[in-house]
């Protein structure tokens, strides 16, 4: 078979007096268009897996979109969307279908609504794609394709048995940041996440051989490359990952990932974090206030219970020489109209190098999703076009939605000020070159303090 893959990429925003007056400001969507700009490692995944003899390729949809055509000399397209675009994604699928060519989709939106997904599609991956992908590949050669693949109850893929993604199958020019996932999972959940907690709820990790080998293998394909760990939540195993640092160190490649808070407590992990090249870190600080974080991490109210050390947090790690990217999410429950100046005076205190505010989103599949539903108190529950992290699609519980979109706008504009920027990222070179020069432990404890 020929078979397409299609990843749904390109970011947007449905607010217009945002896309107006803020969207276009550098800053506001710089991390929206950095993974709105990455492959699809989930596509790239299922290539890699995909037995000979098939004739694989890879597309981007807004380059499909650019050339005004889709490749239609196949026999298979597989789709994978985020929430946000997953109409286009639909209207993709239709246009296959007319055609007569089969059309399977994956990914946590459809995972979360294949019955939805199905009126577009012949089948749907639901959950974990890597556990069924073989088996839908030798139905779709037989003819005899079922409508939902999903793993057995109970079962999740093991990252022991990961395949190499098909980096080949890239444009090598076209991306300046390739993904490697190191980990599947995270050890919280969060009422808002839409994330592999979705898929899965264990925390696993790949074997460091397996992460070393596929950046050998990116090394081979990109000169310099810049990895970005497409990781929920890396370093929850802790041996584990200071064993990946010090084999990655040799790699000398830089990179960026995710990770909660916690990190901040392991000197040794931070060391070696910088050391193997880690250039940025971003954490989900969710909110600077109480109010905002009680209940929102579901197991065991954890983030709430940081919340004392975020600020001498982010200063330990970036003490390190690592520059955190912190994000808060506004219209938490607990927020009220004053959550917009904490946030600013937060940043300004904790000198953050990078900052991402986002609209609080119910994502389907999520607990939130659910609670507003129940609640009454989503705009449109099928307004997928609004789930871009941007756009407010629910009822805040302490503010109207216009104090939400409002007080959101201008705190971009104060946020993402170029003054205020480059006053706090000159802090944090000033920082390191000081750090260079004096006794490490004492230049520490200034900066913690
Ligand atoms: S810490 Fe991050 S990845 Fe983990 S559940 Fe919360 S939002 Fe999701």
């Amino acid at each position: 078979m020929k078979i397409a893959f299609i990843a749904m990429s390109g970011i947007r925003a449905e607010n217009e007096k945002l896309v107006a007056a803020g969207l276009t400001m550098p800053g506001v969507v710089e991390r929206s268009k950095v993974v709105a700009s990455l492959p699809s490692l989930s596509l790239l995944t299922l290539a890699g897996m995909t037995p000979e003899p098939h004739a694989l390729s890879y597309h981007e949809i807004d380059d499909l979109k650019k050339a005004d055509c889709l490749p239609m000399d196949v026999d298979l397209v597989a789709i994978s969307s985020l929430t946000a675009q997953i109409d286009d994604a639909y209207q993709i699928a239709d246009r296959y279908r007319a055609k007569g060519i089969t059309v399977v989709m994956g990914g946590l939106h459809v995972s979360a609504l294949p019955e939805e997904a199905l009126q577009h599609c012949d089948a749907v991956i639901v959950g974990e794609g890597e556990m069924t992908w073989a088996q839908l590949v030798e139905d779709a050669d037989a003819g005899a394709l079922d409508h939902i693949y999903r793993p057995p109850a109970g079962e999740y893929f093991d990252l022991k048995d990961a395949p190499m993604p098909r980096f080949d199958l890239l444009a090598p020019r076209a991306y300046n940041r390739i993904t490697v996932q190191t980990s599947r999972g995270c050890p919280h959940r969060c009422d808002f996440c839409a994330s592999s907690i979705l898929l899965t709820p264990f925390y696993r990790v790949k074997p460091v051989e397996k992460v070393i080998a596929e950046i050998r293998q990116i090394k081979a394909i990109w000169d310099k490359p810049f990895i970005e760990f497409a990781d929920d939540n890396s370093f929850a195993a802790r041996p584990h990952y200071k064993a990946l640092m010090r084999a990655l160190k040799q790699e000398r490649v830089k990179w960026f990932t995710e990770a909660d808070i916690s990190i901040a407590n392991d000197l040794e992990l931070l060391d070696l974090m910088r050391e193997a090249g880690c250039r940025q870190v971003l954490v989900g600080l969710e909110s600077p206030t109480g109010g905002g974080l009680d209940g929102v991490e579901l197991k065991r109210n954890w983030k709430l219970k940081q919340l004392p050390d975020y600020e001498a947090a982010v200063r330990r790690i970036q003490s390190r020489g690592i520059t955190v990217n912190g994000c808060f999410i506004l219209g938490l429950d607990g927020h009220t109209p004053t959550v917009f100046d904490e946030v600013y005076r937060f940043v300004e205190q904790s000198g953050l190098f990078d900052v991402q505010v986002t609209v609080l989103t119910p994502f389907p599949g999520t607990p939130l999703y659910e609670r507003l539903r129940t609640e009454g108190r989503l705009l449109d529950e099928r307004a997928w076009r609004k789930c871009t992290l941007f756009d407010v699609n629910f009822e805040p519980a302490n503010m109207s939605v216009e104090e939400l979109e409002d007080g959101f706008l201008q705190l971009v504009q104060r946020l993402y000020d170029p003054d205020f920027t480059d006053a706090r990222r000159r802090r944090f070179i000033e920082m390191c070159h000081a750090r260079d020069d004096e006794d490490w432990s004492a230049a520490l404890v200034r900066d913690a303090g």
